[in-house]
């Protein structure tokens, strides 16, 4: 039924699936790292495989002769010195997408190619020893033992390569985990089937199939590559990470923080593009190749160091550091970048992929002295872990307590209090908002905390104690994040109607530096929440890069002014200017000002000069408990 025409249509199918995904894979270029390499080389074994079979179909129409049989004779051995290689480069080639081949020492890959080389020997010497196959005259093909040990052989690295896919599951993104057991499947059906019906020869064209999905799914890195600039993203660090963690197999990391990127990404105006990374590019990629380098944040690179010990890691960390006393050029400008460098060795430093996340998103220590950072000073990662606990403890163990600090008109009479929240944890004792604020707004946490102020201050507000010793409203900052969410209006709402309170007794307070990138949905919230009755306060201005108008569309009650603006006011003749021009032109928006971070006379001096609305700070209070407070206003009043 199967004669050779049908061999010959199968084998030129394969042979031309096998050229285009070549073609394809040469074009977009994916051929730097060890692992394009050998996609490429089976691809070829695959290709001549596909010509063997060809070569085979046309002889077998032949009569027998000399020179067809030597046709044969060359073409089977063609076949036998590539096809013996395949299913070894496999588990070589998913060792490498898993990462599971790091783990491999000389010793032990030597250990494992053994068989390899076995086989592949007894294919090359075959028209020696005659082991794996012979032809008689009448052109007929014989097996000998040979073969069966170069299947038996090929059968133990399929198996080796399918664990190591099953070993390194998570760690393989789904699409490329469905690729490769869609290989494995496609290579059983081809070789059960021509077990099955010799003359059925599909074994090579189910091949050819199964890696046209490898080269779509695992050579195409498009999902783990987000910038022109062809460096992995998070997900992949993540991932690779993870594989060598999986793998116990140890790596340096060098990370790259860029301490002013925000500055720079106004400056040269390429608001969501991944500015830092292009400059850095050239740089990096002549410190290590392409493939090690990950940007897992905008102002974040990190660098994989297969194979090198502390002190040669040092030497990367250190060219890295000094490049960075130098200035960068980008387009028309030239930049100087602040970084911080620090190293971080897997697994005895980072242990698991959260503690990656967390080297990636917790701010670096704040040092004076410039230099790398390592060893002890990766305990920052450690603690961000313990905070966490403490966060999410902290509700159930009553960690949570709301300070009140007073705000004062200009003529020093009583105005408010702004809420902020302190937390006393048993083991780790008192945190400040600075520290896991941020952390709290990263895993989603802020949302109850912002919640239990809201509800503390109602409670407070509720009692009338406030009201009578003379504050007009009490302050609660809110995270713009949770602004944005769906229903936000309606849960603030049916929290304050709960006690029943005016609602012009609270004010909110949003950050300038967050208020965020989509101005509409938060001058919506604010809107509906000021006709509701709230107030609202912009906080830290002039600490964000915000644009001016969009900041005043969003219509606040009150302007706080940030403290580093009055401090620097008192440092420098341009930070005086800056701070003047700041509230004139506030003023002549027509919005009341609020300065913070008040701590002297001189201080308050000079904001009456400028005639401001509002004080708050040390000068006339810490932020304090709710008893100290009512203590404190009971006494002003007096
Ligand atoms: P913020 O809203 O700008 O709060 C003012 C911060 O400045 C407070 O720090 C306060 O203690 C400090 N401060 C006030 N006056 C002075 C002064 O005269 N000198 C100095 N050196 N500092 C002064 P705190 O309480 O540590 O809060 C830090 C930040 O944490 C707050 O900055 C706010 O962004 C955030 N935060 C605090 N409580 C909450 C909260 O309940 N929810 C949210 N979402 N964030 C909060
Ligand atoms: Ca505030
Ligand atoms: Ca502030």
């Amino acid at each position: 039924m199967f004669n050779n025409s049908f061999a010959l249509g199968v084998s030129i199918s394969s042979l031309l699936i096998c050229v285009v995904n070549l073609v394809y894979t040469l074009i977009l270029r994916r051929t730097d790292k060890l692992q394009n390499r050998l996609f490429i080389a089976l691809l070829c074994i695959l290709i001549v495989n596909s010509l063997t079979g060809i070569v085979s179909a046309v002889c077998g129409q032949e009569v027998a002769s000399e020179q067809t049989l030597s046709y044969l004779n060359a073409s089977r051995y063609a076949y036998f010195a590539t096809h013996t290689a395949l299913c070894p480069l496999f588990f070589y080639y998913v060792s490498n997408v898993s990462l599971a081949s790091t783990r491999l020492t000389n010793r032990r890959v030597f250990l494992l190619s053994l068989p390899f080389f076995v086989t592949e020997m007894l294919a090359l010497t075959n028209p020696i020893t005659s082991f794996v196959w012979t032809f008689d005259e009448t052109m007929a093909f014989h097996r000998e033992w040979g073969e069966t040990v170069i299947y038996i052989t090929a059968l133990f690295y399929f198996i080796l390569a399918f664990s190591v896919i099953i070993r390194s599951w998570n760690f393989i993104s789904k699409k490329r985990r469905t690729a490769l057991i869609f290989l494995c499947v496609m290579v059983v059906i081809g070789v059960l089937i021509q077990l099955l019906h010799k003359a059925l020869k599909v074994e090579v064209l189910a091949e050819a199939v199964g890696f046209t999905g490898v080269m779509m799914s695992v050579e195409n890195e498009d999902d783990r590559i987000d910038f022109g600039m062809g460096f992995y993203n998070r997900t992949a660090l993540s991932m690779d990470i993870g594989g060598c963690i999986t793998n116990e197999r140890s790596l340096k990391l060098v990370m790259i923080r860029i301490l002013n990127y925000d500055l720079v990404n106004r400056l040269v105006g390429a608001g969501e593009a991944n500015t830092v990374a292009d400059i850095l590019s050239g740089f990096l990629k002549s410190v290590v190749p392409r493939y090690f380098i990950y940007v897992p944040e905008k102002d974040t690179l990190v660098l994989t160091l297969y194979d090198y010990s502390d002190a040669e890691a040092e030497v990367v960390a250190e060219r890295i550091f000094d490049r960075f006393d130098g200035t960068w050029d980008y387009g028309e400008y030239s930049i100087q970048l602040n970084a911080s460098i620090l190293i971080a060795d897997v697994p005895s430093q980072i242990r698991s992929t959260a503690e990656l996340s967390y080297m990636i998103e917790s701010p670096v220590p704040d040092t004076k002295e410039n230099r790398i950072f390592k060893e002890k000073d990766l305990e920052f990662i450690m603690r961000r872990q313990s905070i966490e606990g403490a966060i999410s403890r902290g509700f159930s163990e009553n960690s949570y307590e709301v300070y009140y600090q007073p705000t004062y008109h200009i003529d020093r009479k009583l105005h408010g209090a702004e809420a902020l929240i302190r937390m006393h944890d048993k083991t780790l004792g008192n945190l400040y908002p600075d520290e896991f604020i941020p952390i709290a707004e990263q895993n989603g946490l802020i949302d109850d905390i912002d919640e239990f102020v809201l509800e503390e201050v109602c409670r407070f507000l509720k009692t009338g104690v406030p009201q009578k010793y003379g504050i007009d409203n009490i302050n609660v900052n809110l995270s713009v994040l949770q602004c944005m969410r769906p229903g936000f209006v309606d849960r603030i709402n049916r929290i304050v109607a709960q006690y029943g309170i005016d609602k012009h007794l609270i004010n909110f307070e949003i950050t300038e530096s967050i208020a965020a990138s989509d101005y509409d949905t938060l001058s919506h919230v604010i809107q509906r929440l000021r006709n509701e009755g709230f107030l609202f306060s912009m906080d830290d201005y002039g600490t964000g890069y915000s644009n001016v108008s969009n900041i005043f569309s969003l219509n606040f009650d009150v302007i706080k002014i940030d403290k580093s603006l009055l401090w620097d006011a008192e440092k420098s003749e341009l930070g005086m200017v800056i701070l003047e021009s700041t509230i004139r032109m506030i003023q002549k928006m027509n919005k009341k000002i609020l300065v913070e971070g008040v701590e002297t006379e001189a201080q308050i001096h000079l904001l009456e000069g400028l005639k401001i609305d509002y004080l708050q700070g040390f000068y006339f209070s810490k932020p304090i408990p709710k008893n100290s407070f009512i203590e404190l206003i009971s006494e002003q009043k007096r």
